[in-house]
């Protein structure tokens, strides 16, 4: 018999957060659902909790968690409704809690999945972003407080999945020659260079493969997603900017590969469904059920692959350049690059503005050591002031 693990979800409403909670109902004899957090979409987080019965939710909007606090009161639930950061980091951190799927999109998710860590959960880390901004304090933190990280995001699974087992961070010391980062290469891989300064929104969340939410799907537009899973990859299995090779594969059933001195190759491979990953970090080291349909590969009939152009995609080459310099560069450009996704979400800057305005940030930052989670914060409050400050000259001048 299975002990049953006793879970927080950051992020629940999300895209990655939904997909846990459905493979968690598959699975109801190993899972109980402690804490559900999300930002402010109190109708969804209502009827979770109907289903899921934690016995906190948190919003982090004050107004939203009363609305919530009422709705939860009229439905007769036992759950407990709190808000705001500090409520997030005491969901994540709980004695009675075992597993914090790390979920929050953005630098928001960082205090809370450090709260996981510091704390010695297994923390299944979706949120990518905490590893860009601080990948060496977090790991510090893991590995000085006994917490267990698992991959969520579906290439780093895929690559914890073809490492060996006893992998201990030491690649050469197990025959490993380089990681092979595959990325679909978004939708615009094929678009003329002329036609991305008039690209809409919509048509940069439109993800030929994924579905996900908007700020990683127009990450994957630009592939500075693939930037930051570089930096991400880097931290997680103490690979070197140059072992790390992003291959474009447009089918996305490769989800990445692993090259052995001997000349091996391994991969794992699957039909583009977070809910795969999810339950493989979940089940760890079991394998579980998780509603993902077999890959047919006689309809996938062919992998292509492709190197990346860095001209196309310059985030790509602006995301090795901040790995390579090191320290606070990497924060930097995650701070730039929120900010510069926002703006052009919200219509205010062209798609084309958006390695442009991280350039400009990363020129004019100074290059500092961090030492602690503060630092990391001033860090990325900096960085994007000076990405509004670039915006409101771009508006003038436009
Ligand atoms: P999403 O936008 O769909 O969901 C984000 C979640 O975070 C929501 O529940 C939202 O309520 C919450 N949130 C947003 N801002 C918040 C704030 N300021 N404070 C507290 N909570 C906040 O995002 P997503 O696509 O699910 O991505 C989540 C994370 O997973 C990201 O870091 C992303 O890079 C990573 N990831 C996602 C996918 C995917 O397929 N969606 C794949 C790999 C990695
Ligand atoms: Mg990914």
């Amino acid at each position: 018999m299975n002990k049953i693990r006793h879970l927080t979800i950051l992020g629940s409403t999300g895209s990655i957060g939904e997909s846990t909670l459905d493979v968690v109902s598959r699975h109801p004899d190993r899972f109980k659902v402690i804490a559900l957090t999300a930002n402010n979409n109190t109708e969804k987080m209502l009827v979770q909790c109907r289903q899921f019965r934690p016995r906190f939710a948190v919003m982090l909007d004050a107004d939203q968690a009363d609305r919530l606090a009422q709705a939860i009161n009229q439905n007769d639930l036992d759950t407990t409704v709190l808000s705001g950061v500090e409520s997030l980091e005491k969901v994540a951190s709980m004695p009675d809690v075992d597993v914090v799927m790390a979920a929050i999109v953005g630098a928001a998710g960082i205090r809370p999945t450090f709260a996981a860590a510091q704390a010695g959960k297994l923390v299944l880390l979706a949120n990518k972003e905490t590893l860009v901004m601080a990948g060496r304090i977090f790991m510090d933190m893991v590995r000085h407080h006994g917490a267990k990280l698992l991959p969520i995001d579906s290439e780093h699974n895929a690559i914890h999945q073809s490492l060996p087992y006893d992998f201990d961070g030491n690649l050469p010391g197990k025959g490993i020659r380089r990681i092979l980062l595959t990325a679909s290469g978004g939708p615009f891989r094929n678009a003329s260079l002329d036609s991305l300064a008039h690209v809409t929104p919509e048509q940069a969340c439109a993800h030929p493969n994924w579905d996900m939410g908007r700020k990683i799907s127009v990450d994957s537009a630009t592939m500075m997603n693939k930037g930051l899973e570089v930096i991400e990859a880097h931290w997680l299995f103490n690979a070197a900017s140059e072992n790390i090779q992003v291959v474009i594969h447009p089918q996305s059933v490769i989800h990445s590969m692993v090259e052995y001195i001997d000349g091996s190759v391994l991969a794992q491979l699957g039909n583009p469904d977070m809910r795969t990953p999810i339950a493989h970090a979940m089940g760890y080291p079991e394998r579980i059920e998780s509603g993902v349909y077999s890959l047919n590969m006689f309809e996938v009939a062919h992998l292509d692959f492709e190197k990346p152009d860095f001209e196309r995609f310059p985030c790509l080459r602006l995301a090795y350049r901040a790995l390579e310099m090191g320290d606070n560069m990497p924060a930097v450009l995650n701070a730039a690059n929120e900010i510069a996704v926002e703006s052009f979400l919200a219509g205010k800057m062209p798609f084309t503005a958006i390695p442009a305005m991280i350039e400009h940030v990363m020129t004019t930052s100074e290059q500092e050591a961090m030492y602690s989670l503060d630092d990391v914060l001033k860090v990325d409050n900096a960085a994007r002031e000076a990405a509004r400050d670039w915006l409101s000259t771009f508006r003038q001048t436009a």
